[in-house]
């Protein structure tokens, strides 16, 4: 079963995230010449120039549907966690332990023959309660049951910092119950997008059959029909990215009556906490037309909308035909994706939503020395202090917002590498038994956690990556940019490196989550961490006018077909894109090197950074896996993540000597200045 707990829409990250799985290794540090191709001109297209040379000889292995940088990284990651679980399967040691329960998790897991024998027997006892679902009040107790359990169906739930007061946590209820990436899938009236629903119709099917279901086409109908019926009315992801449109904070009382087919009094007694008196219950639509699916729907369709969600997040643990089956839409279908990837790959994947952080300490044992924290912090307050002086030179801005922007960045809090404070796994439960309980042991100790946080102060210590994520992000409640150790590693972070490149890589990328802080949804959180406006109305405008122009140059990007990229959608994230390029820029003018014109391997300081920073964003995609970015995803493709951001900055045109009206350089009144 897959947990929704860790999704909340709030955080930031750096890239649309990767599982950790990855190929063969190339170039692992520095600039690497083969990766160029300067049969084209830098100031055309830019990103041919730095990457083309690597799109052409690195194709896409067969278990991927995006290769990347961050693959590669990932792909040296995998080596040593498969190390660390094999040795504790074999030396689980005591009872209890940290390393009793990754070993026997992975021992579990991998125990392929096993679970090819048990067949469907792990998830018997759910068939037979949702057998016995007679009313729409089992439907709601079966529901309510599973949530308890840490699985969102039909809706979502979890504590967060309440955003109007961001010290303490309160719980979350929002839209969810959709097996598709977004609810445009099921409303777009286009050829290509009524196909992809009816494969996804035939898998729900094929689905329900393994399971033995006689009707199992019939069933499939009912749960396309219920599902679209949610997509309709859930808000689409532009809307999501607005915070008050998910804040809305009610009473149990108040909530029962928005709800009466579904009490709130009683999930809140299910998850063990009978002494919430509020939360948020946003997405009034949404939860309407789901209150009232719950009274109009018949309960044989709610048993296959049931079966349904069981099979679909349990299938990764069971056996061969349903992780093929689910593999055939979710790999192949939806991402273009060959080949299924070697089970100790996946299981690593699994072993890292499970006990990641009992991974992460023993990954930054073996990986992250106290130096790299202490030098990672040496240039985030490198960049804090551009940055400051960035915000100094607005003419835009008055002094009174600058005042508040000043006071918001220098409350930025960094942290690197890996937590404090390691999580306590005492309460969970691993045995050598069966790969599906030991994953819902997992997903009902991180709910239990999860839900004993409501109503509790917010513990700022807490990670919401594990060490070894290739990724970093900005959560706007803490204020806080998070590094972890497996961002801050050749060639993005690399001691042997010039500050160029070591600028050009984790400076762009912390300058990204810093410009968070500062992004359209960002900027609506104050120094605290709280909704609250500390804009003059006029730098308001400003600020938004600059936006604007943002939003357009990246509409008009066609990635494939006639595919746009959605300008809103992703402005957030192409704010921080270009914020971060030129604060990490100016950061690295206030080194020596940056200063000075020596050149390396011919290339001048400033040419390093810029092609630094397009070598990081080396990225391939398949076609179906990148209308699934742009069709579903905030982070525009890397292609265009390079393009983008440089085309609006005069030292990139300076350093290739481009010129007015070549490719790579905006003019004058299309040129985005923001930060
Ligand atoms: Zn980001």
């Amino acid at each position: 079963m897959s947990s929704v707990l860790i999704q909340r829409a709030l955080v930031f990250a750096l890239t649309s995230g990767l599982s950790l799985s990855a190929g063969a290794s190339t170039n692992e540090r520095g600039l690497d010449a083969r990766n160029y191709d300067t049969s084209i001109s830098a100031c055309q297209d830019f990103w041919q120039y730095a990457d083309g040379g690597w799109l052409k000889s690195n194709p896409i292995p067969a278990e991927y549907s995006t290769w990347s940088l961050d693959n590669e990284l990932q792909e040296r990651n995998l080596a040593l966690l498969k190390e660390i679980l094999e040795n504790a399967a074999k030396n689980p040691g005591t009872p209890g332990s940290t390393t009793q329960k990754i070993g026997d998790f992975y021992a579990t897991a991998m125990n392929q023959t096993a679970i090819n024998q048990a067949g469907i027997t792990p998830i018997k006892k759910d068939l037979a309660a949702i057998d016995a679902v007679k009313s729409a009040a089992d439907v709601v107790a079966l529901i309510r049951d599973w949530q308890a359990l840490g699985f969102g169906v039909l809706f979502e739930f979890g504590a967060d910092a309440d955003l109007k007061d961001s010290a303490n946590d309160i719980g979350y209820a929002s839209q969810g119950g959709l097996g598709l990436p977004d609810r445009d899938y099921y409303i777009r009236q286009d050829a290509e997008s009524k196909a992809l629903l009816e494969k996804y119709h035939t898998h729900i099917e094929k689905m329900l059959s393994l399971l033995g279901e006689k009707n199992a086409r019939e069933q499939s109908d009912w749960v396309l029909a219920l599902e679209t019926r949610l997509a309709k009315a859930s808000l689409d992801r532009v809307s999501l990215r607005d915070p008050i449109k998910s804040y809305q904070i009610v009473t149990l009382k108040q909530a029962d009556t928005q709800t009466p087919h579904f009490s709130w009094t009683e999930f809140f007694k299910a998850i063990h906490r009978d002494d919430v008196k509020r939360f948020s219950l946003p997405h009034p639509l949404f939860f309407a037309t789901a209150d009232k699916a719950l009274s109009d729907v018949p309960v044989s369709h709610w048993q296959a909308y049931l079966r349904w969600n069981l099979i679909a997040s349990s299938a990764d643990f069971l056996g061969d035909d349903f992780v093929n089956a689910k593999f055939d839409f979710r790999g192949k279908v939806l991402r273009g994706t060959q080949e299924l990837k070697p089970r100790w790959k996946r299981v690593i994947d699994s072993a890292d939503h499970a006990l990641g952080e009992v991974l992460g300490q023993a990954y930054v044992e073996r990986t992250f020395p106290p130096e790299a924290k202490a030098r990672a912090l040496v240039l985030v307050n490198n960049l804090k202090v551009a940055m400051h002086e960035r915000i100094e030179k607005l003419a835009w801005m008055s002094e009174a917002t600058k005042k508040s922007a000043y006071a918001k960045l220098y409350t930025l809090d960094p942290k690197i590498g890996y937590p404090d404070h390691w999580r306590d796994y005492s309460a969970l439960t691993i045995k050598r038994d069966s790969y599906l309980e030991n994953m819902r042991a997992a997903i009902a100790f991180e709910a239990h956690r999860n839900f004993a946080k409501i109503d509790k102060p917010v513990d700022k210590t807490e990670w919401g990556m594990t060490p070894q994520t290739v990724n970093a992000y900005y959560n706007p409640t803490r204020n806080e940019i998070v590094f972890p150790a497996a961002q801050l590693q050749p060639p993005y972070f690399d001691a042997k490196a010039d500050d160029a490149l070591n600028y050009g890589g984790i400076g762009a990328v912390i300058g990204h989550e810093m410009t968070h802080a500062f992004d359209d949804e960002g900027s609506q959180f104050d120094a605290a961490g709280n909704l609250k406006n500390w804009w003059s109305a006029q730098d308001k405008k400003q600020f938004e006018s600059r936006t604007a122009k943002l939003v357009n140059q990246f509409a008009a990007y066609v990635p494939i077909d006639q595919l746009h990229i959605n300008g809103k959608l992703t402005l957030g994230e192409n704010i921080a894109d270009l914020g971060g390029l030129l604060v990490a820029y100016d950061a690295f003018k206030l080194t020596p090197q940056g200063k000075g014109d020596e050149k390396i391997e011919n290339l001048n300081p400033d040419q390093r950074f810029f092609l630094s920073y397009a070598q990081t964003w080396r990225t391939s995609q398949r076609p179906e896996q990148l209308k699934l970015q742009v069709q579903s995803n905030e982070h525009a493709p890397a292609k265009f993540r390079v393009i983008g951001p440089i085309s609006n900055v005069p030292a990139f045109a300076k350093a290739f000597e481009c010129k007015a009206g070549d490719a790579m350089v905006r003019g004058a009144d299309s040129k985005v200045d923001i930060w």
